[in-house]
């Protein structure tokens, strides 16, 4: 029977000949048999937090939301082995209670770890990569039905399949490098522009996790549900976070924090589905005079770029399609709502950072070519290369991704 399914914001639909819901390995290798023998395309969804057509497919659609939990985790080596289909939300109680932690986590928990990682989803901190670069182990049911293993002993396996955007196949257990258990406190400062720039470098080198909304307009905050201060201005400053850890034995109230908790409390904010965004991440060493350009462009686009800019750094990583490969990164990003005609203002964002080499977050809005996916990550070809030696027909490509991988 035919499925429609829509992503969380709803700027994404389409109609797939099937869904199927694997309740384990098993299932999914049947699933993928029967699609190769009918040469039907193949898709996984997730929770559907991407803002681009990733999940899109004509033939059949899986959902492995039963393929869940955390199955065993090795203390020595602090490693976790997880269903694909387990929510990040899901991982912190039972990590926790083992003495363990997810090392980093982005703005939300609600996607599925295997949706996290097929699209390099990270936190903030170049003292760490993404979630992708936390995978040490993937079974991926390939196109033939066949179980592919891929670990540190075939590293470019590993590579190719911490960032593929689910262009090998479906995985359906990982194994993630993961931490020891910790607290953080939250600081929070409402900030002007300048003083924030001025100090840019010395904060991402002195906080763990360091990041900021930049307001164009008195409208911007509310659309993030962000808070300004009583009294304050909002055009033109900046909201700015910062997470440090607390040990155990200092008491919450010797910290002068806003909050102090266990990790994975504190990550993460309230979004509501009013927008859609575009992110690209540029070299560190280029990220203040993308973001000063930046702010120049979005004043002179208002009101179209009344949606903050958000600003977090990431930590270089191996993955071959990572936009953190080879290098650290300051990851910038703009928004606006879907339905508005907005797209001139996204291109001239994307001409704009791309001057600074930036790379895309493949489940946001970006307009990559194969050229430039050619020009800026160097492992392209390879990854291409692995791809296609295990899906020769391209059964898991789509519309979207067949342009640039095929
Ligand atoms: C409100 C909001 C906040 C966000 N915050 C952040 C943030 O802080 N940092 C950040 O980097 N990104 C962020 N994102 C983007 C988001 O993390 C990514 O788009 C992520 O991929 C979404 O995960 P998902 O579980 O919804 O996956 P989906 O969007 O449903 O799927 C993502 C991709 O993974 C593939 N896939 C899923 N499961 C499997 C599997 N088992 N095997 C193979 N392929 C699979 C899908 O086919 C698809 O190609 C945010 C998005 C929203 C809407």
């Amino acid at each position: 029977m035919s499925y429609t399914w829509t992503n969380w914001v709803g700027n994404q639909s389409f109609t797939a000949q099937e869904l199927v819901k694997p309740v384990d390995e098993q299932g999914v290798i049947d699933a993928v048999k029967r699609a190769a023998s009918a040469d039907q395309h193949v898709r996984v969804l997730a929770t559907g937090h991407s803002f681009t057509p990733i999940v899109q497919t004509d033939g059949m659609l899986l959902d492995l939301a039963a393929i869940n939990g955390v199955y065993s985790v090795d203390t020595a080596t602090k490693r976790a082995v997880v269903g694909s289909g387990t929510q990040i939300k899901q991982m912190g109680d039972p990590l926790w209670e083992l003495g363990l932690g997810l090392r980093n986590q982005g703005d939300i928990d609600d996607q599925r770890i295997a949706g996290a990682i097929s699209t390099g989803t990270h936190g903030s901190g170049t003292r760490f990569g993404s979630f992708s670069s936390t995978l040490k182990r993937a079974r991926i049911v390939t196109a033939t039905g066949d179980v592919l293993e891929v670990n540190e002993s075939t590293p470019d396996l590993l590579y190719a399949a911490q960032v593929s955007v689910g262009m090998l196949g479906v995985m359906t257990e990982m194994e993630l490098q993961v931490t020891d258990r910790y607290r953080l406190g939250e600081a929070i400062t409402h900030e002007s522009f300048e003083d924030v720039m001025s100090t840019f470098y010395e904060r991402v080198e002195q906080n763990r996790n360091f990041g900021f909304f930049w307001f164009p307009s008195e409208a911007s905050a509310e659309l993030y549900n962000i808070e300004i201060p009583a009294g304050q201005q909002a055009t033109d400053t900046c909201h700015v976070k910062t997470f440090n850890e607390v040990a155990d034995d200092v008491p919450d109230s010797a910290i002068e924090h806003h909050r102090v908790d266990r990790s994975y409390k504190i990550y993460v904010m309230e979004y509501s589905p009013n927008f859609h965004e575009l992110e690209y991440f540029v070299p560190l060493e280029k990220g203040a005079d993308a973001i000063r350009a930046l702010r120049e462009f979005m004043f002179t686009q208002l009101p179209i770029s009344i949606f903050p800019m958000e600003v977090r750094t990431v930590g270089k990583e191996e993955g071959w399609l990572s936009s953190q490969y080879g290098r650290d990164t300051v990851v910038i990003s703009v928004s606006g709502q879907p339905g508005t005609e907005y797209w001139d203002y996204l291109r001239s964002v994307d001409k704009l950072l791309g001057e600074f080499d930036a790379r895309v977050h493949w489940g946001k809005l970006h307009f990559l070519t194969r050229d430039q996916l050619f020009d800026r990550y160097p492992k392209a070809q390879e990854f291409i290369d692995i791809r296609r030696q295990y899906d020769p027909k391209g059964m898991f490509l789509n519309d979207h991704l067949r342009p640039l991988f095929s």
